[in-house]
């Protein structure tokens, strides 16, 4: 996990009495809020000297009488680094795009690239001059264009040997060498964002920024053309930001991902730290299916209207809790404990429950083999300690 908080703007000094910070980064220090707290820091000491793109503290408001449509956005991207921005439609990941891109300007915080300031009070460069290249999500594509005049037109600046040999460099990178001379309605969906990743990376800008760059494709092609585009920015160390609504995506594309929420950041973290350490109500919800639930903690564990439950940190008074349905498991109740199963769906490789107890209903997830059927009673048990999403530290 990173907090939001991480750009004071000064360099952070790091004594590690001998232990190198790698060393110490592969030591299982826990998930307390403070242990994250010592780990965000010992990563963002090794990773400082690679950071390439720093938002500070970025606000952007379209009308005075409006609320910001970005607030206080802070994060890093490092050299190399896949990063996501997920969040629900509206939440501000496009307009903090364009803000890193320069087709907006901020009304507060500050935006680096390489250490070269792009945004800030006085100053804003124009987007040709960042060095970002920008992929939208309907491509832009000329249609009146080859792929290989569509690749070439940012190059126009080279002497034309350099810009052709430029240009079938960048489509051999991409697979579509033998495609340079169709037109853009002669090819696949997959095959014109590789033709727009193509135009991007021809001009090696030291960052890119995709904008939902998949939601055109249908579900198997976008799975496919994912799979290649990941692989292809890996392969030439691309520093990339991702803008998704797609959960799943942005889970297994992105290195880290930020979630945010009403043009708030709610959370950075990679992948599993986020999905299995949510640190908000929102983000729990908002990663997969979950269950919230309310307990009176005390120390390591915590009572709720379904059982006690041993927690993923000491705490003490009211908690929300959160539990996703394949942290559940199911057993018979033969005391009239637990809850009734009043759903059962089967989904091929797994199967969902909803068990009612008293007023409230509780995802469960099994493997397909589960017998339980619709009726049954049934008591539920954690299988892994519940994340504490709202509650006091001890
Ligand atoms: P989506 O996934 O739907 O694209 P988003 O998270 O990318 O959503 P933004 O496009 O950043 O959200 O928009 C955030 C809010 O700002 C929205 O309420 C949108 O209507 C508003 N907004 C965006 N651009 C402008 C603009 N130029 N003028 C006024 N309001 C705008």
């Amino acid at each position: 996990m990173e907090s939001n908080n991480q750009s004071s703007g000064r360099e952070p000094t790091l004594r590690l009495k001998g232990q190198s910070a790698n060393h110490l980064l592969s030591l299982d220090v826990g998930n307390s809020p403070r242990q994250s707290a010592i780990r965000n820091r010992l990563m963002h000491c090794t990773r400082i000297m690679k950071s390439l793109l720093s938002v500070r503290n970025i606000t952007k408001r379209f009308a005075r009488h409006l609320p910001p449509v970005a607030k206080d956005v802070s994060f890093e991207v490092y050299t190399g680094e896949i990063f996501a921005l997920l969040g629900p439609s509206g939440c501000g990941k496009t307009t903090t795009l364009r803000l890193i891109a320069g087709f907006e300007r901020a009304d507060a915080g500050e935006i680096f690239l390489e250490g070269q300031l792009l945004e800030g009070e006085k100053v804003h460069l124009p987007p040709e001059v960042r060095g970002v290249g920008i992929v939208f999500q309907e491509y832009a594509l000329f249609p009146h264009l080859s792929v290989l005049g569509n690749v070439v037109f940012g190059l126009k600046k080279l002497p034309a040997k350099a810009r052709h040999e430029r240009v079938m460099e960048v489509l051999e990178m991409v697979g579509l060498a033998p495609l340079k001379d169709r037109k853009p309605h002669e090819l696949s969906g997959g095959e014109q964002q590789r033709v727009a990743l193509a135009r991007s990376i021809a001009t090696s800008p030291k960052l890119i920024l995709l904008d939902e760059p998949f939601s055109n494709l249908d579900a198997g092609l976008r799975h496919a053309t994912r799979e290649e585009v990941r692989t292809l920015l890996k392969r030439t160390g691309m520093s990339t930001v991702l803008v998704t609504h797609d959960q799943e995506e942005a889970l297994s594309f992105a290195d880290r991902l930020a979630v945010m929420q009403g043009g708030r950041i709610e959370q950075i973290g990679a992948p599993e730290t986020v999905y299995h350490r949510p640190q908000t109500p929102f983000v729990a919800d908002f990663l997969g299916k979950t269950n919230l639930i309310t307990g009176e903690a005390e120390g390591d564990y915590a009572e709720t209207p379904i059982g006690r439950f041993r927690l993923d940190r000491a705490v003490t008074g009211k908690v929300l809790l959160s539990l996703r349905p394949e942290h559940l498991t199911m057993s018979v109740s033969n005391n009239g404990q637990g809850g009734k199963i009043v759903l059962r769906e089967f989904k091929g490789h797994d199967l969902t429950y909803r068990v009612q107890i008293g007023e409230q209903d509780y995802l469960v997830q099994t493997d397909y083999r589960c017998p339980f059927q619709v009726g049954d009673w049934v008591q539920l048990r954690a299988v892994e300690p519940t994340v504490i999403v709202e509650g006091k530290e001890e």
